[in-house]
């Protein structure tokens, strides 16, 4: 049977909950109707924009571009700043709604989120007629809109959902794949950024369509691992898994009870090793990055411990995981003489990009190049305004 994936995308998130914001502290306007953009910095006229209204957009100001610019185009624009507590505030609201919904459940981003239909179905009926009710359910309840795109992955949801919005319904199911996603423009497909657009254009792919017909060979020779993928896109193919965020808790773990109590670190040492050997294997065989790690050691008095960090980037590699497992092992442990170690990692997501911080006051050091670049390839990733968190 094929999957029905959902693929839920909250239209403008920060514009839209900027403007339920201001709404509420009783300002007249209701800025997804102005002329308006929430802008990343603190600071007068040197920020970006992180997000624009859509008569914004109507008239060129786009996400990424400087203020200064977007002033340049409209001198009125009106300005907002982000308000990170108040966002995720909107973004827990949606996210509980959906998870009383959903048994099998993905936050991909801040406003972003995956849902499996498949099982459903039954319950709740055709997919397309529960999205228009979800839809709608979700405006009446939070206020806001989004965008719906059923398909028969992550990849093809995900597609249908960035197709016109706002406040709509798409489906891009796989004999639609033809239709509906090889006419758009290589820049389009999820994941392809500016640079291996260049040069997919330069070798005459100009629309997914191209790439998808393209011989495969010479795309993975050019392009490796990520030509691989491009072109599985380009094809629909996606088989990774709308990971189950209640799984979340449970993690990825191994433990070993030792023959013998043990007192030596570079034995300890060489268990944490080969969990993180495999826990890697299954992170990577999942598709999935992990970003919280926690140590477990059990003493022969069978007194136990737990002692866990969160990474500022999650991570599905071994040598990583290790580093870590070390770190907090010779944090936690007491010299006393160990019976059972273990490791395992939760917090799961199934992306591990770089994150940014426009909520961070001293941001104001990353040149505006690099924001520009790194706003791009996460916007690119994860659709307008998912901007999170991290570089500093
Ligand atoms: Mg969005």
């Amino acid at each position: 049977m094929e999957k029905i994936i959902f693929h839920i995308d909250v239209n403008s998130a920060f514009l839209s909950w900027s403007a339920l914001k201001l709404l509420e502290n009783g300002y007249k306007k209701d800025i997804r109707n102005e002329i308006s953009v929430v802008s990343g910095f603190q600071s007068k006229r040197n920020g970006i924009v992180v997000a624009s209204s859509i008569p914004a957009k109507k008239i060129g100001i786009k996400t990424t571009m400087k203020l200064t610019d977007a002033y340049k185009i409209y001198k009125d624009l009106i300005v907002t700043h982000p308000d990170k507590e108040y966002y995720k505030k909107c973004s827990n609201k949606m996210i509980n709604y959906l998870k009383q919904l959903f048994p099998i459940y993905e936050q991909f981003s801040i406003d972003e989120c995956f849902v499996d239909y498949t099982s459903m179905k039954k319950l709740y009926g055709d997919e397309i007629k529960f999205a228009y009710k979800l839809k709608d359910d979700i405006y009446n309840k939070f206020g806001f809109t989004v965008n719906i795109g059923i398909g028969n992955n992550k990849l093809l949801a995900k597609m249908a959902s960035d197709f016109e919005k706002p406040n709509k319904v798409h489906t891009l199911y796989k004999n639609e794949i033809k239709e509906k996603m090889w006419p758009l423009k290589i820049e389009d497909l999820f994941m392809a950024g500016k640079k291996t657009c260049l040069k997919l254009r330069s070798l005459s792919i100009n629309t997914i369509g191209d790439l998808a017909n393209y011989n495969e060979d010479v795309i993975v020779k050019i392009f490796k691992k990520q030509g691989k993928m491009l072109y599985d896109y380009a094809n629909g193919i996606d088989d990774s898994l709308v990971i189950n965020s209640y799984d979340d808790r449970k993690g990825i773990g191994y433990s070993k009870t030792l023959e013998e109590d043990i007192i030596d670190k570079s034995i300890i040492y060489k268990e944490l090793n080969n969990f993180s050997i495999k826990i890697s294997n299954e992170l990577k065989e999942r598709k999935i990055y992990s970003k919280t790690i926690v140590v477990t050691i059990r003493y022969s008095s069978f007194q136990t411990f737990n002692h866990q960090m969160k990474l500022v980037n999650s991570t599905n590699l071994s040598e990583e995981i290790f580093k870590y497992s070390k770190s907090l092992f010779n944090n936690l442990w007491n010299r006393e003489p160990i019976r059972l170690i273990g490791l395992r990692v939760t917090d799961f997501s199934s992306n591990n990009d770089i994150q940014l911080s426009l909520f961070d006051e001293n941001n104001k050091v990353i040149k505006d190049k690099e924001i520009d670049k790194l706003v791009d390839i996460i916007n690119k990733k994860f659709g307008n305004e998912t901007i999170k968190k991290g570089i500093k």
